[in-house]
């Protein structure tokens, strides 16, 4: 049987409580679902207002609005993540300053990040790779000394903490993901985190294509208009009834999935020590919450011999991301810099399979050959 990278899961109510949603006679959005949604993060994390999103992408773009970011001002953003977290600023206008990966870890390096900050910068985007912390008490110090806002893109940071504290609550404003490939999924969706108050009021605002009707429906207002900016950033109840469904099994979703990545992380290591297929250290102030496990290999070359090893045998590997200062859209735009820790991940990350249904035989018939590979 093939094994295959992702596969999205049921864990049983997802499909009853849609049709809940939809017998309970409201399916749009900022219903019943989303509220129970929003609450569950709310409470088990300590965060102050949580949106639900149709996905991280609008999150950030939710993030961007509220930091007012425009033409004219920079955007510190690592160059190694997800085009999202660079995009979200571009449409609003902003420059985008792409930063180096640590040597160690894809993380953006922080110790070299002061030197981006000009009189312009506006805000740091921090994203949590694989769900491992960046060093937040750094990325905060530097917001505090510089007057910038930090948004953190922990699209793969579910449960995950950084020094005990939950990511996604950190930084001014935190994006999440749900997505299919993501730990807990809804298809597509996501959730803004507001941990500044100063955003509380105008998000709702953005959220709900820029008007105050989350305030009416609260009986705080006889009646709503058009106040702000915004779009249609709220997902349906449909959307929100499935994602229930998964919050409610959080706890057994990543069990589950640490105890695979540990299968991986025990049959790996003799590898890992020989040669080939490094393992990632996870810095003592970061957890791991089993988004991905992932190796680097020595060079390009080995890297697409391995996969395709492994695609030989019915294993679906994948590699990501294309460093964003070196792609199409940006290269003329970027300022120059080497960039060479984002190329060399660019380069050697290979992630294997990891998701839910995973059986812990099949970790075991991947690791088989990877080792093969190796031997
Ligand atoms: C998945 C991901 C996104 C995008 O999330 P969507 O919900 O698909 O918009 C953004 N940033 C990172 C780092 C991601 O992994």
């Amino acid at each position: 049987m093939p094994i295959p990278f992702n596969q999205p899961f049921l864990t049983g109510k997802e499909t009853d409580y849609i049709r809940q949603a939809v017998e309970s006679g409201k399916i749009s959005g900022n219903g019943e679902f989303t509220q129970r949604c929003q609450r569950f993060l709310e409470e088990r994390y300590g965060f102050r207002k949580v949106l639900l999103t149709t996905s991280c992408t609008d999150a950030l773009e939710m993030a961007a609005i509220l930091a007012e970011v425009g033409p004219g001002d920079e955007v510190i953003v690592p160059s190694f993540t997800f085009v999202s977290s660079a995009l979200a600023f571009v449409r609003q206008g902003a420059r985008i300053v792409f930063a180096d990966s640590r040597p160690d870890h894809p993380n953006l390096d922080l110790d070299r990040v002061e030197a981006l900050v000009t009189p312009r910068t506006k805000v740091l985007a921090v994203v949590h790779y694989a769900g491992v912390a960046c060093d937040m008490d750094r990325a905060m110090e530097l917001a505090r000394k510089h007057n910038l806002l930090v948004v953190e893109d922990a699209a793969q940071a579910i449960d995950a903490t950084y020094k005990g504290r939950p990511l996604g609550g950190i930084g001014h404003l935190g994006c999440f993901s749900f997505h299919e490939t993501k730990n807990i999924i809804c298809g597509e969706g996501g959730a803004l985190i507001v941990n500044d108050d100063r955003f509380r009021r105008r998000a709702e605002i953005i959220w709900e294509k820029g008007t105050n009707r989350a305030e009416f429906f609260r009986g705080e207002v006889n009646k709503y208009g058009w106040v702000d900016m915004g779009s249609s950033f709220l997902p349906s109840e449909i959307i929100a009834a499935f994602l229930y469904a998964q919050l409610e099994h959080l706890d057994d979703i990543q069990a589950k999935r640490k105890a695979l990545w540990n299968i991986y992380a025990e049959e790996l290591a003799p590898v890992a020590h020989q040669r080939g297929l490094a393992l990632p250290p996870i810095p003592s102030y970061a957890c791991n919450n089993a988004h991905m496990f992932y190796g680097l290999c020595s060079s390009l070359e080995e890297r697409t011999a391995l996969i395709a090893r492994l695609k030989a045998n019915g294993v679906l590997a994948v590699f990501h991301y294309l460093s964003l200062h070196k792609s199409p859209f940006f290269a003329a735009k970027h300022d120059g810099r080497e960039l060479p820790h984002a190329d060399r991940f660019a380069d050697t990350i290979v992630r294997l399979p990891m998701y839910f249904a995973l059986a812990p035989g099949q970790v075991r018939e991947v690791c088989e050959i990877v080792q093969g590979f190796y031997a």
